[in-house]
């Protein structure tokens, strides 16, 4: 396996387009966002609710419908669903690439995230296809996962939130918490409990229409995150239609796992982007600030600051691109149903590997910087708390280690 493993001609061409898009599209909305006095993509002001400000969503929306229009937003998505099909392994530079060139612009919002299409969804019916994956392929809307509750986070199976037939249809109540995008989500990919007792098999997932009766988007939770974009959501006699069963009833756990499994992986591009973009800021802070007369960077301390950065960014970076390629290898793939059983331990040694490691940068990159590290607003600051956060959501590093450790131990 070398570093140039997964890094095709349609990735090359990739690379080039979303670079021009950045220039040629993005580029004058963020300056037109900028003049609003809104606060900016990653930072933005909230409103009077605590949630995203309007403006800072809708710049970011416009940018998501744009690179739709030019073939960039869904390369994750499989071909036969309208996106790029492109495996792990390219994934990992693609958002390696939008990562490290976008940094925390508007820019980012180019590549599907979780308000786009995802693989749990691939398992739609014909009429949801139509109805819900082929408009979010497009950046026409978005959606929201809701597997969390507010008593239950790691503990998926305990969910409270129930779904019961009624004729052809489904009624759903529950209430789901930390959803990222509640509040702007047209459609809400819901796990319930629909067969009680019954272990994985007891949850079904469902596409739920954000603005049919009985849903009730909660209040902003506020994070260190500090971007208005979780929140809670009340599912109260929600009537859902069979074709809007993703998959089989019974089959939601696996399908929640295919998406929290892909945010895992997605963890490996975005670690080495960001990583690489907050070493050549402290690289080039260290050149330009002096003490005592000369560079920062002409001090020991500093350069080890520098060579620990650059020594998890490249490990981390390089475990992560293994893992993609051994992932897209496996019988099924990274998505297959039933997963292969070396899977799990695969992904979670991407997402620990890099959440610890990432943290470990952003910290560094802080210090390096001295208080200006620390101005509220600044990449540094703010990407400090986006790696603390990431340790959680997901699943937590400690559930990593049990993913891996279950596999070891088999
Ligand atoms: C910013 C943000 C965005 C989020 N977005 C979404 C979203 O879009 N959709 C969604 O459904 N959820 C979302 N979540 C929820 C997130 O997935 C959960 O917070 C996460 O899974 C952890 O669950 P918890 O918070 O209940 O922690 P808990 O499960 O209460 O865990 C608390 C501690 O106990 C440990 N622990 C618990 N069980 C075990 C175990 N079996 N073995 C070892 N250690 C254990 C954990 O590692 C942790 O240290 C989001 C959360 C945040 C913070």
């Amino acid at each position: 396996m070398t570093s140039a493993a997964g890094l095709t001609d349609r990735v090359e061409h990739y690379r080039e387009r979303f670079a021009g898009f950045l220039t040629t599209e993005v580029g004058p909305l963020e300056e037109e966002l900028a003049r609003q006095d809104v606060g900016s993509a990653f930072n933005p002001r909230l409103d009077d609710a605590g949630r995203m400000h309007p403006a800072v969503w809708e710049a970011r929306r416009e940018v998501q419908r744009r690179s739709a229009k030019a073939g960039l937003y869904s390369p994750h998505v499989g071909e036969a669903s309208g996106g790029g099909g492109f495996t792990r392994a390219e994934m990992q530079h693609v958002e390696e690439f939008v990562y490290h060139r976008a940094g925390l612009g508007l820019g980012l919002a180019a590549l599907g995230w979780t308000e786009g299409a995802n693989a749990a969804i691939e398992h739609c019916s014909p009429a949801a296809r139509e109805q819900w994956l082929a408009p979010l392929v497009a950046g026409e809307i978005t959606a929201a996962f809701a597997n969390t509750e507010i008593s239950v986070g790691t503990d998926v199976l305990a969910m409270e939130t129930r779904a019961v037939r009624d004729g052809s249809d489904w009624v759903l109540d529950g209430h789901k918490a930390w959803i990222t995008n509640a509040h702007f989500a047209d459609v809400l990919q819901v796990t319930a409990v629909t067969e009680p007792g019954a272990g994985t098999r007891s949850l079904t997932m469902f596409l739920v229409d954000a603005s049919a009766p009985g849903v009730t988007r909660g209040r902003d939770i506020p994070t260190m995150l500090d971007d208005g974009l979780t929140g809670e959501l009340d599912f109260s006699g929600v009537r859902v239609p069979a074709e809007n069963v993703v998959g089989e009833p019974g089959g939601g756990f696996a399908l929640a796992m295919a998406w929290i499994n892909w945010r895992r992986m997605c963890r490996g591009g975005m670690c080495a982007g960001w990583g690489a973009w907050l070493l050549e800021r402290a690289v080039d802070r260290a050149r330009t600030r002096a003490s005592g007369g000369t560079p920062i960077g002409d001090l020991q301390a500093v350069q080890h600051l520098l060579a620990d950065m650059d020594a998890d960014v490249y490990t981390a970076r390089a475990a992560s691109l293994a893992a993609q390629v051994e992932l897209d290898e496996l019988p099924g793939g990274p998505y297959g149903m039933p997963l292969h059983p070396d899977a799990p331990r695969l992904m979670s040694l991407i997402k620990v590997v890099n959440d610890e490691a990432f943290f470990r940068v952003a910290d560094r990159a802080v210090q390096v910087h001295g208080g200006t590290g620390l101005r509220l607003g600044s990449p540094e600051e703010k990407l400090f708390r986006l790696a603390r956060n990431l340790k959680i959501p997901a699943g937590t590093v400690e559930i990593q280690r049990n993913a891996i450790a279950r596999r070891l131990l088999r």
